[in-house]
């Protein structure tokens, strides 16, 4: 294996970290989501395909160049590796990129209803503007086109009738983000049965 620098290996061990709390937290299940940071010298740090990311192991992880070209390790990359690849391109100031399918916001995603961000001018501000990508298939050209459209000013994405991209400095940051949109989500759901009830 190629010797890692201590910034790799503490980058790794973050990594790892936020991918178990992500399942912890109920923000994956299985297989699902992927998650990123980037390393010097222009590569990126990607967990691989397949795998439950809330039980990976350093060399289960993969890195990339910005091309996508596999420069260490022995796993498949993720599939969504071009969205995370455009964030990396595209913004300079993006260390880290975060996939998942959270529970809340993929129900108000399916059910066609708009989540309500400004209620809480924290979230708001930690967030920032909630950008909703139309459907295309995971994986995609076509998908990934529309995230080279909508990444050049905000953090946090709904992918129609699928997951949640956000971005971060580094990977906590990414994941804070994440678990602020789910947790808006989450809200507004015990908000509504809540008014349906006092109403009915
Ligand atoms: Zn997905």
């Amino acid at each position: 294996m190629v010797s890692q620098s201590a910034s790799e290996q503490d980058l790794r061990r973050r990594l790892l970290e936020v991918g178990r709390w992500m399942w912890e937290r109920g923000l994956i299940a299985g297989s699902e989501g992927n998650l990123s940071v980037r390393l010097g010298e222009g590569n990126v740090l990607l967990t691989p395909a397949g795998r439950n990311k809330g039980r990976l192991e350093s060399n289960d992880l993969v890195t990339v160049d910005l091309k996508g070209r596999v420069v260490a390790g022995d796993a498949r990359p993720s599939s969504e590796i071009q969205i995370h690849l455009a964030a990396y391109r595209l913004r300079a100031d993006v260390g880290a990129v975060i996939h998942a399918h959270p529970c809340a916001v993929v129900a108000y995603s399916l059910a066609g209803v708009a989540l309500v961000p400004t209620f809480n001018p924290e979230v708001g501000a930690a967030i920032g503007p909630i950008t909703e990508v139309a459907y295309e298939a995971a994986g995609s050209a076509a998908l990934t086109a529309l995230f080279e459209k909508a990444l050049a000013h905000n953090n946090a994405f709904i992918m129609a009738r699928h997951g949640a991209v956000t971005l971060g400095n580094d990977i906590e940051h990414a994941f804070d983000r994440l678990e602020m949109l789910e947790q808006l989500a989450r809200i507004q759901v015990m908000t509504q049965v809540i008014a349906q009830r006092a109403i009915g």
